[in-house]
């Protein structure tokens, strides 16, 4: 079997990876609080642990591993945006939850086993937050319930901080009702529009924390393998989890590996909207770059060091991409078409190989997506393109890295840009039959020619004009032609 390294934050070394149960690994990622489009940033989680599942679905089996990754869709952030927007709060929850979810998928993200609601485990975090005050980890004080840390030694041990480092480093909310300024809320009360459940303490709702610590609970038990998700919640998301879970349930050791991935960065820069370098997902989508290269220029750089977003790393990555798609174009053409499939299995994903030993070796060894990207990129530079052993083992590589989605690298939204590509193509072509005419190439020329300056391929026979995105794509060049 495959030996897997992950770096463990909890001990903040490489270590073997070895499950409890190998028969069911278990992974928990902390996912969106939905209120809002994911930004770039949020999507490196998502792309970081995906590869990971894919990783130990492969060395443990398909039916072998259990993965979690949650939804807050209770939180104030919500509240916030239902009020400014005079729109309900579910209908904002389950509108960007699906965004998110189709935003990911763009990104050749593979979905969780499970994806679990806040909103729908409050039974179970109101019981455990019961089991906290009756273990003396928690006080009930003016219709909150507050985890006392002073009640949990190893209160900071995760992140390596004590607690009197903690509150010098962080805005903990002072309140009179707290004993201790860094006690975190469980539960905390509602009214008037703010949603809220019954509980032994009023009319309320629940902390952030809790929700982690009571599914990841009811979905994976008291002990499971690996728990994830972005450095930035280490502290104090993750420190309050282990807290919390640790005290209810004294039995379990809650997670064994704790993954944190740095954030991400944009033209070397912090993103924020005060910048002017904040972008959702979709806005890329959206500006016709394909998910598959977003998640290229993801891959190229180690989920622990601090990942740049660049306009240079996206048309590297465009042109890279493109250079495979093109080389193995036969061979995905089989690949996804249902009618030389039923003809030859040669070309169905369950008869593809294995992905390379090495990649696997790269992966294992804490997730070193770049050499997986390095390997795989070889790979397709010295097969043989006759080759059907060489075509297939292209594809199953691209395939376990979450590439060949398609038969050609299609951006991700079709409908406006095919269809503004569509109508510049019939321009160009009516341009093109009136100068052979007339003889007199100029405007088809400097039609072409905005088209050549925006990045888009220009493909032209005697019946026909083909415009195709190139890695160089711009399209705010061609808004003078709108
Ligand atoms: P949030 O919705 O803010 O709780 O974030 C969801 C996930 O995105 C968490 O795992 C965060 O750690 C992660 N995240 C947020 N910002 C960034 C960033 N700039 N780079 C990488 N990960 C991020
Ligand atoms: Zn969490």
């Amino acid at each position: 079997m495959v030996e897997i390294k992950l770096h463990n934050t909890k001990t903040r070394k490489k270590e073997v990876f070895t499950p409890i149960d190998a028969s069911n690994v278990r992974m928990y990622v902390c996912g969106p609080t939905v209120y809002d489009r994911a930004h770039l940033g949020n999507a490196r989680p998502v792309v970081v642990f995906d590869v990971l599942n894919r990783l130990l679905r492969h060395v443990y089996g398909e039916e072998h591993v259990t993965y979690v990754r949650n939804f807050t869709d209770v939180d104030d952030k919500i509240i916030a945006r239902a009020e400014q927007s005079g729109r309900e709060i579910g209908q904002i929850t389950s509108e960007t939850t699906q965004w998110f979810l189709d935003d990911m998928a763009a990104l050749g993200a593979r979905e969780p086993d499970h994806m679990p609601r806040a909103t729908q485990y409050i039974p179970q975090m109101v019981l455990m937050i019961e089991e906290l005050i009756a273990g003396g980890h928690a006080y009930e004080a003016e219709g909150h319930v507050l985890f006392a840390v002073e009640s949990y030694a190893k209160y900071g041990a995760l992140s390596g901080r004590t607690v009197k480092d903690m509150i010098a480093g962080s805005r903990v909310e002072v309140a009179p009702y707290k004993r201790n300024p860094m006690d975190f809320v469980l539960w905390k009360p509602s009214s008037g529009d703010q949603p809220g459940w019954d509980s032994p303490w009023g009319y309320g709702r629940p902390g952030w924390h809790i929700e982690c610590s009571a599914m990841s609970y009811e979905l994976l038990g008291d002990s499971f393998d690996i728990h994830g998700g972005g450095n930035d919640l280490m502290f104090p998301h993750h420190e309050n989890e282990i807290a919390q879970s640790c005290c209810a349930h004294p039995k379990g050791d809650f997670a064994r590996y704790w993954l944190h991935n740095e954030m991400l960065q944009v033209e070397g820069r912090k993103m924020s909207k005060s910048l002017g370098n904040f972008f959702t997902v979709r806005d890329l989508l959206g500006q016709g770059v394909p998910g598959e290269v977003i998640r290229f220029v993801f891959l190229s750089t180690h989920y622990r060091k601090p990942m740049d977003w660049t306009e240079n790393m996206r048309r590297t990555a465009h042109r890279a991409l493109s250079n495979i798609y093109e080389d193995f174009e036969n061979a995905l053409h089989n690949f996804h078409s249902e009618v030389i499939k039923e003809r030859l299995p040669e070309w169905r994903e369950e008869n593809l190989p294995k992905p390379s030993p090495a990649l696997i070796t790269a992966l294992a060894n804490d997730l070193n997506t770049a050499d997986a990207l390095r390997i795989f990129r070889e790979h397709a530079r010295q097969a043989d393109v006759a080759s059907l052993t060489d075509q297939q083992q292209v594809l199953a590589n691209g395939r376990f890295l979450g590439f060949f989605s398609s038969n050609t690298l299609k951006p991700a939204i079709t409908a406006q840009l095919v269809a503004d590509l569509e109508g510049y193509a019939s321009r160009l072509k009516e341009l093109r039959d009136k100068a052979i005419e007339t003889k007199n190439f100029a405007n088809a020329d400097a039609f072409k020619n905005i088209l050549t300056e925006a990045g888009i391929i220009v493909q032209i026979s005697k019946s026909e004009v083909t415009l195709k995105q190139g890695p160089d794509f711009d399209p705010s060049k061609l808004e003078s032609l709108k």
